[in-house]
């Protein structure tokens, strides 16, 4: 039988850390335009640019024989590219012993009322939802295209299929500032966890950063006025730092690139969808992988041993400041590209 320990076949970069979590963005396409990740006008890649289905299900695999036991879906909005559940259904049955140990999406909910139900049946059981607020002004407002009903009834009909929901809302300054403690109420009462994250300057969104900033260290402290809120070893192998809501039993997970370095104990890649993996969120470095990919020379070996190379130039952090004087991102693509 193969031998998949990390220690003897896969990943360890050159900090020690095992690599095992590969997050891929399916498209850089989305319904939505949130005023965080994206320009209105934004171009998209042309089709030729981006891997097939088949494509990035060969690379998944490789990344799996390489001891890589999560995967997590996202984008741009990855339930809005073209049949992405042949993609879905191929990873979810690679889940199981010596393959993946959880298949995962980060959605924006508005195809979830047709998709929920089989994203279960492939082998999902976990995902993550972006609303950034219950009010559906302030949503309208801050996806630009959005309607809250429709992202709330995706919710339902994930909660409904079985699916374990993650709320995801990027905290904004004057935006969704007031809202932190009935979304905290409102998640207890669903079972749903919260997630809770800094804006992160990635991409040029035709517009000031510095004014969407807000230090989660600030809304941990409100939340304190009115919740009980308890230290909980709980982690999701991802960067969010828990609490448990001690009225609610639900759990508020923090991700706070900007006020605490996170990078230690980070066990991930991102690859994008045009087969660029990203060793680091925060950093240019990048290995590609597209024209390898479709290279008649390139069989597993190959590939295994690309995958490898770039494993060796993880870098040791991100070092992530929104540039006041310049107002430039301090990474120029979107998070669209790379996936959150
Ligand atoms: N479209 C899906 C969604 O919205 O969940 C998946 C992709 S989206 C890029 C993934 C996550 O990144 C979302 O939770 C979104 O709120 C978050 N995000 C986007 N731009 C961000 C930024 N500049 N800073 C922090 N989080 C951001
Ligand atoms: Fe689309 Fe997600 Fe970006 Fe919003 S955060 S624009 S839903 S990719």
């Amino acid at each position: 039988m193969q031998d998949l320990d990390p220690s003897t076949t896969g990943l360890i970069d050159p900090f020690g850390r095992a690599v095992t979590y590969l997050r891929v963005s399916v498209t850089d396409r989305c319904d939505l335009r949130c005023v965080y990740c994206m320009a209105e006008d934004m171009t998209f890649l042309p089709k030729k640019e981006i891997l097939t289905l088949e494509e990035l299900d060969r690379l998944c695999g490789a990344f799996i024989a390489l001891g890589t036991d999560k995967i997590r879906l996202t984008g741009g909005e990855p339930l809005v590219r073209k049949g992405v559940m042949t993609l879905v259904r191929s990873l979810g049955a690679r889940i199981g012993a010596g393959g993946l140990r959880e298949l995962t999406v980060t959605t924006n909910g508005t195809q979830l009322t047709k998709m929920a139900e089989d994203l279960y049946a492939a082998g999902v059981r976990r995902i993550n939802v972006s609303m950034d607020t219950l009010d559906p002004g302030v949503f309208a407002a801050v996806t630009r295209w959005g309607k809250l009903e429709q992202t709330l009834d995706g919710i339902f009909a994930a909660k409904a299929a079985g699916l374990a929901v993650k709320i995801n809302a990027v905290a904004l300054k004057g935006v969704n500032e007031d809202e932190f403690d009935r979304m905290v109420a409102w998640c207890g009462e669903h079972g749903f966890d919260l997630c809770l994250i800094e804006t992160m300057p990635l991409g040029d969104i035709g517009g000031d950063r510095t004014d969407q900033y807000l230090p989660l260290s600030l809304v941990r402290s409100r939340l304190r006025k009115t919740w009980t809120l308890e230290d909980t070893d709980y982690a999701t192998g991802g960067p969010a730092r828990y609490v448990t809501v001690k009225e609610t039993g639900g759990r508020i997970g923090f991700i706070t690139p900007m006020t605490h370095n996170f990078c230690e104990s980070c066990n991930r890649v991102r690859l994008t969808c045009t087969g660029t993996l990203f060793m680091c969120l925060g950093q240019d470095d990048a290995a590609e992988f597209r024209d390898l990919l479709r290279a008649p020379s390139t069989d597993d070996a190959v590939l295994a041993q690309a995958i490898r190379e770039a494993i060796t130039r993880k870098p040791k952090g991100h070092d992530f400041v929104i540039d006041r004087r310049h107002k430039r991102p301090a990474v120029a693509r979107h998070m669209s590209m790379t996936g959150g």
